[in-house]
C-alpha cells in the first residue's frame, strides 16, 4: 500500500471555507488553527474515512503527501528516501513527455522514492507504468504548494482547482494547499522506461 495513495473512501468532501479580504479560512476556528502552515497557507482537510483498497489516481492523499514531501520520505514507505553520490532518487511518470524533455528545474508534488520501492513502484503504479523517468537530484527546495485558489472576495471568476502558488506571493493566502511542491535542480537522468505494455499489436 503506498503511501502517499488515498484509499478508497478516504478523500470524501473537503471542510467548508470562508473567503475574507485578509484570505481564506475554515468555519471552524479550532480547525483553522491546526491547518495553517508555517507560510501562511491553509491546508485541505477532507471528511471520510478509508474503506478500501489503494485509489491509483492522479490526486494524493494531502497530509500523508505533506509529510513525506516536507520530510524528503519516500512517496511508498515513508522510509527516508534514497541518498546517493548524485543525489536523491526521484521517479517521475512521463506523462507523454518525449526523449528530449528536460528535466531539469522540474516541480513535481511527487516525494523521491527508497532504492526498493522504487524498482516495486512501475509495476503496481498504472501511471508509472505507463513510462516513467528515474532521476538523481541534488537539490530540491520547497517553492510553493498545489491546490485551490479563490479569487479574491468581489473579484469575479470561480475557484480554480489546481493553481500552482508559490510561496512568498500573496495567492497563498487564497489557496487552500493540496499538494507541497519541490523544484529539482542539479539533476541528473538515470533512465527513463517508456510503457511497459506494448501500445500496438504485434504485426504477423
Ligand atoms: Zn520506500
Amino acid at each position: 500500500m503506498p503511501y502517499v495513495l488515498p484509499r478508497t473512501g478516504e478523500l470524501g468532501p473537503p471542510a467548508r471555507v470562508t473567503v475574507t479580504p485578509a484570505g481564506v479560512r475554515y468555519h471552524d476556528p479550532a480547525l483553522d488553527e491546526t491547518s495553517r502552515d508555517d507560510d501562511g497557507a491553509l491546508w485541505e482537510v477532507r471528511a471520510g474515512a478509508p474503506t478500501g483498497p489503494p485509489a491509483y489516481t492522479a490526486e494524493l492523499h494531502p497530509a500523508r503527501q505533506r509529510e513525506a514531501m516536507e520530510n524528503l520520505l519516500c512517496a511508498g514507505c515513508r522510509e527516508p528516501a534514497d541518498r546517493g553520490p548524485d543525489g536523491m532518487l526521484w521517479l517521475l511518470p512521463l506523462l507523454g513527455a518525449g526523449p528530449d524533455t528536460r528535466w531539469e528545474g522540474v516541480r513535481t508534488a511527487i516525494p523521491p522514492m527508497c532504492a526498493a520501492c522504487a524498482e516495486v513502484a512501475p509495476t503496481v503504479c498504472p501511471v508509472l507504468g505507463d513510462g516513467h523517468v528515474e532521476l538523481r537530484v541534488r537539490e530540491a527546495d520547497l517553492i510553493g504548494v498545489r491546490g485551490t485558489l479563490h479569487p479574491r472576495p468581489g473579484e469575479p471568476g470561480d475557484p480554480d482547482p489546481d493553481a500552482l502558488v508559490l510561496h512568498d506571493t500573496p495567492d497563498l493566502r487564497f489557496v487552500v494547499a493540496r499538494q507541497a511542491v519541490r523544484e529539482l535542480r542539479r539533476v541528473t537522468v538515470v533512465r527513463q522506461q517508456r510503457p511497459v505494455k506494448p501500445r500496438r499489436a504485434p504485426r504477423r
